[in-house]
């Protein structure tokens, strides 16, 4: 798959300049996007703070509101593609699943507890 978020992640950080203002507005979908990332790297939140110019305190409402209600991360960010009828692409680690639901409760199982990711409510 040629389009992996390590990429994005990667282009966002680069055209990320130095001046940012702390805490200024609702998080844009590139820096949850790196939160992501940085979940699935086992960042520290300090670590992801830094990267993105955000507090500590904006990386744990983000967790926070994804471990109540995960879908939310589907709602905001492209984390799998479609490539077939019975194939779905992660586009975290490029790992295939047969279904919609699959895909996204493998996709969970990145950064959440996989008691949550297993159990999840998800739009399919
Ligand atoms: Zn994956």
């Amino acid at each position: 798959m040629p389009t992996l978020i390590s990429s994005d992640v990667n282009g966002y950080l680069k055209h990320l300049g130095r001046v940012k203002e702390c805490n200024r507005s609702a998080l844009s979908a590139e820096e949850k996007l790196v939160i992501i990332w940085g979940f699935t790297r086992g960042w520290s939140k300090a670590k992801t703070a830094s990267m993105i110019g955000r507090s500590t305190s904006a990386i744990a409402r983000y967790k926070n509101r994804i471990v109540h209600r995960p879908q939310i991360v589907f709602d905001d960010l492209r984390l799998y593609s479609q490539l077939g009828d019975r194939k779905w692409g992660c586009r975290i680690c490029g790992e295939f699943m047969k279904t919609r639901t699959r895909i996204m409760r493998h996709i969970l199982a990145h950064f959440l507890p996989i008691e949550i990711a297993k159990v999840a409510t998800l739009r399919v």
